[in-house]
């Protein structure tokens, strides 16, 4: 199931430092520019919110798009610091990654939150890309599924299709640790996912991409993308260096 679907491979490039910089998005660039004609999954970069319209002017025209890390439920007014979801698409953005575990932590978002910014994302014509996960102790408790599903449930706005909603797994205690799951537990929960995805989107729901992500690198790229409902990559650390990204591009 799902192997028809397009794979999608996205570098979250978080607040990291050296990526904040221009020379750094022109350097990524310029080593994805040639490699990417022969990949055949879609490849996003998430970088820090003042380099989306850059590295969106950047790479017009490319296969490479560009997503944000955050937006608000709002299309504008009195919200300091805040981004609407309508100035993301309108600096270039094609996607939002929302509900990120760090988010979840660092702002307290809620589902409610995350399902009210990925509607904002749908109206503004960004693609949501929502993130759940369980943490270490909801799995040592063997509550995995029921948590994963109660997120998805209560994060997923109405109206997600294929084309405007990804699901991406991140187990939290895999993010930036080295740790992954067994190839067989993320094998059932994307199962899960995409059982809860038919049930709660219908039709659309065999053919929305779940990525997974925590801990992917170039050495494990391979034998995740090839367990049944594994239809792509948040890539965190490993998005941060050109080398190690394009390697994971490679294994989809
Ligand atoms: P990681 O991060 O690849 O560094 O584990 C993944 C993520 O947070 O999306």
């Amino acid at each position: 199931q799902g192997h028809s679907i397009r794979p999608l491979v996205a570098g979250n490039w978080k607040m990291n430092g050296l990526k904040g910089s221009l020379a750094e998005a022109v350097g990524v660039r310029d080593a994805l520019a040639g490699p990417l004609a022969s990949i055949s999954a879609d490849v996003m970069i998430a970088p820090p919110a003042t380099l989306i319209a850059p590295l969106a002017e950047i790479s017009a025209g490319s296969r490479l798009a560009v997503a944000a890390q955050d937006c608000h439920a709002k299309a504008s007014g009195a919200h300091t610091g805040d981004v609407a979801a309508e100035m993301l698409k309108d600096a270039g953005a094609a996607a939002v990654i929302l509900g990120h575990s760090e988010r979840r932590a660092d702002h307290g978002e809620t589902n409610a939150e995350v399902k009210a910014k990925a509607a904002a994302a749908h109206r503004a014509g960004l693609i949501a890309i929502v993130c759940i996960g369980e943490t270490q102790g909801e799995r040592a408790a063997g509550a995995t599924l029921k948590v994963v599903s109660r997120q998805l449930k209560n994060s997923l706005p109405e109206g997600a299709t294929a084309a405007n909603t990804v699901v991406a797994y991140e187990p939290v205690w895999a993010i930036g640790t080295g740790l992954t799951p067994t190839p067989a537990d993320v094998e059932q929960v994307h199962a899960a996912i995409r059982r809860d995805l038919s049930e709660v989107t219908g039709a659309e729901g065999a053919n929305i991409r779940i990525l997974y992500g925590g801990s992917v690198k170039p050495d494990n790229a391979t034998e995740l993308m090839a367990i049944p409902n594994v239809n792509g990559a948040l890539v965190g650390g490993a998005s941060l260096k050109a080398s190690d990204f394009l390697a994971i591009l490679r294994a989809y």
